[in-house]
């Protein structure tokens, strides 16, 4: 690991060949300036790459066994402790799946179980599965299936939103009962900005070195875009691939995923789920999705009558930000993808970059909308007072974490080099440009 690294700051002269994963151009990047700290796609701004210091591993493990020490007292510990009328309910971190689960919302609970707890768990062993033999200087056995692994799971890890809904709960509750924040609480404060930066510093070359070549090309003959030499991208750790000319299915000789031109029945699929997650929203906003129940009086709301109710009792800014994660991000993901399965159909050539940029916000924002569900599973295991007060989820709560699911998988099935397609069935390939360093 460290010997490749000094090897690669022998060779500042060599050049690495990249391809772009949003709009397929071919970059040829200097090593020199790519051990600058990153390298965007000169046609679309992607992130291309991102220099990783002979620290980087060191740097890495720290955040990665920070984050699973921290982890592990977020789960062991009091999360919160709320009081009311003389009664006392004491929540840990797995109180919110096991309310719902209790209560009957498999469904809901499961999601919630997954995305705050599992998947983050899955990842930060993962990472460590992987870090602590490169820190060694060795690649962990099965590095490939890890890492493909670690990958996928990432954007289903949600402690950022989940945090949110934790505020977004705890200003709702400090209005009708006393609150204690526990141990565990400080803990998962602390967590989501370790995870996040451990996150962002996880790349595929912290244990592969950049491409410098592909066996059987000529590396100053590769212009334009992958696509027209027969090169296939990999979507998980960036290496290229030719593509044989038997067609059979091609694995990645490093992370061993599965190759494709383009991902396989692209626009098909993301029609097919964006309308699924369409029709899903109806059902959300029409049936209740929460009922709270105080001294024996009270009664279902809605997504939209929960935030009214928020704004009535003054506290807008949380209204404001359940509207906007519930109501607006949903919306504002089906009208971009509409619009961006429709500018592929017309071979539109309006402002492509602009447009890859859009699906990239499109595909970042989608998970926040989760954060309803998380405010629901932390309501429903606090407020659980019997006769006192209760909350629990409604059908549409089920209605609404489908929504999102369909709807973040709308949004990964769907290819951005397509954009680039249709562009350049309209005109010439554009030349090869020296790549933007930032
Ligand atoms: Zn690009
Ligand atoms: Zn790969």
């Amino acid at each position: 690991m460290r010997e490749g690294k000094a090897k690669q700051a022998e060779s500042v002269a060599e050049r690495y060949i990249m391809a772009c994963h949003e709009c397929d151009a071919l970059q040829h990047v200097q090593a020199e300036l790519a051990r600058r700290e990153m390298v965007l796609c000169s046609s679309c701004n992607a992130l291309l790459y991102k220099f990783m210091p002979a620290s980087a591993v060191e740097r890495s493990l720290a955040l990665y066994l920070s984050a699973l020490i921290l982890f592990a007292i977020a789960n062991l510990f009091p999360f919160i402790t709320l009081k009311m009328g003389g009664r006392e309910e004491m929540d840990v971190l797995l109180s919110g799946p096991a309310a719902l689960f209790a209560a009957g919302n498999f469904d809901i609970a499961m999601l919630v179980l997954l995305t705050s707890i599992v998947f983050p768990l899955l990842t930060m062993l993962g990472a460590l599965y992987l870090l602590i033999p490169a820190y060694f200087g060795r690649l962990a056995p099965a590095t490939g299936i890890v890492y493909r692994a670690v990958h996928r799971l990432m954007p289903w890890s949600m402690v950022g939103v989940f945090m949110l809904g934790v505020i977004i709960a705890v200003v709702k509750l400090l209005d009708m009962a006393q609150l204690e924040f526990g141990i565990a609480l400080v803990a998962f404060v602390a967590l989501v900005p370790v995870l996040i930066i451990a996150q962002q510093h996880f790349s595929s070359t912290l244990f592969w070195p950049p491409q410098r070549e592909i066996p059987g090309l000529d590396h100053a003959a590769l212009h334009g875009r992958a696509h027209h030499h027969g090169l296939l991208h990999c979507h998980t750790c960036a290496y290229l691939v030719r593509q044989p000319d038997h067609g059979h299915v091609v694995a990645c000789p490093r992370c061993g995923d599965t190759l494709h031109r383009r991902k396989p029945d692209s626009l098909q699929r993301t029609w097919a789920l964006l309308i699924t997650g369409m029709m899903l929203f109806i059902p959300a906003n029409v049936f209740p999705i929460m009922t709270v129940t105080s001294l024996g009086q009270g009664e279902p709301s809605t997504i939209l009558g929960g935030v009214s109710h928020l704004v009535d009792a003054g506290m807008w800014p949380l209204g404001m930000i359940v509207f906007f994660a519930s109501i607006m991000v949903p919306i504002s993901k089906f009208i971009a993808m509409i619009y961006l399965l429709w500018s592929v159909r017309q071979g539109s050539s309006w402002r492509p970059e602009d447009r890859t940029r859009l699906y990239r916000i499109t595909e970042a924002i989608g998970s926040w909308s989760m954060v309803d569900i998380f405010v629901i599973a932390l309501l429903t295991s606090l407020v659980n007072l019997g006769a006192l007060a209760t909350i629990q989820a409604d059908i549409a709560a089920s209605f609404f974490a489908a929504t999102v699911v369909v709807t973040m998988l709308a949004a990964r099935s769907f290819d951005p080099r397509l954009l680039w397609d249709a562009l350049e069935e309209k005109a010439e390939a554009a030349p090869c440009a020296e790549p933007a360093h930032a």
